[in-house]
């Protein structure tokens, strides 16, 4: 396993693969790699022959209130990990390689970055989207493969793919949890233990709410509101959103309609830390 920092030798290095007629897969992260992560670069594995990993903490996706000088770190914990699955390379580029002081371009999806996390996170996909363009120019991949953990991320990415022409297939993996439920996070090590426990609710709340549309029930505002109840009833979390949205166009759904893909997401915070998850339900 090869680890590359500058985004020249990189490119250099995708060429060459290219030329040598192998298909790239590449899995951005953000590093502190957990099994939501492996299990992303297993799946890159199976649909290409020469896996790059990214480790990039992005900038420019994070507000100044928020989380980037905390965010955890660890490169050759990291590095460890994606050689125990075999990753080609890992291309891990300082800041001011990918943003010099004269950086003046962005990369903006709009309508559907403007709600949910967008909502919450105004500049969040602006910088995501990005930085995800400068990394498919720096690794030159056939295929990319991103989380459902992140599910609206998703959407915006193949958004952007689509409309700016990218030659590139994008795969989505699902979400790897904990065995009690609660989906993996590099931000989970800021939990503290009770808060680490109470959070196994966010996905009982999720799975309720699948439930009760599996077994018939049409009505969002009802679910929702029992959905909110069961989370604050913690005590220790404040709800930032709750949101049925169309699986496809994000738009709002008050009524749940079979044979529809309906997307579950929410958002809450609990101390210093936001949490999101959601799921995909289908009646
Ligand atoms: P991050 O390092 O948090 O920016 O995430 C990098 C990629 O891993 C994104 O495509 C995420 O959606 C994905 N990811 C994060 N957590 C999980 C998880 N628990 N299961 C599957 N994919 C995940």
């Amino acid at each position: 396993m090869q680890l590359i920092t500058s985004i020249t030798e990189m490119q250099q290095l995708a060429d060459k693969t290219r030329n040598l007629g192998y298909k790239i897969g590449v899995v951005p992260t953000m590093g502190y790699l957990h099994e939501g992560h492996l299990s992303l670069i297993r799946l890159a594995k199976q649909n290409s022959d020469f896996v790059i990993t990214t480790i990039f903490v992005n900038p420019t996706q994070f507000a100044p209130n928020e989380d980037f000088e905390q965010y955890p770190r660890d490169l050759n914990r990291d590095l460890a990990m994606c050689q125990a699955e075999e990753v080609d390379v890992v291309f891990a580029p300082e800041t001011s390689a990918m943003y010099n002081s004269n950086f003046l371009t962005y990369v903006n999806v709009e309508k559907i970055t403007s709600k949910l996390e967008g909502k919450f996170r105004p500049t969040h996909f602006r910088g995501v989207t990005t930085v995800v363009a400068k990394l498919f120019n720096i690794t030159k991949p056939h295929i990319a493969v991103f989380g459902q953990k992140d599910a609206q991320q998703a959407l915006v990415i193949k958004k952007m793919v689509k409309d700016l022409n990218f030659d590139i297939q994008i795969l989505i993996g699902p979400t790897v949890r904990e065995t009690d439920g609660l989906a993996m996070s590099s931000r989970n090590v800021y939990l503290k233990n009770d808060e680490r426990k109470n959070a196994t609710i966010l996905y009982q709340s999720l799975k309720f709410a699948e439930t009760e549309i599996l077994n018939g029930e049409t009505d969002i505002e009802k679910i929702k509101s029992t959905m909110e109840k069961m989370i604050l009833e913690k005590k220790i979390f404040t709800i930032d959103y709750i949101s049925f949205n169309d699986a496809e166009t994000l738009d709002d759904l008050s009524i749940a309609h079979p044979n529809k893909s309906i997307l579950i997401s929410l958002a809450v915070r609990t101390g210093t830390v936001r949490l999101i998850d959601n799921i995909m339900v289908k009646r």
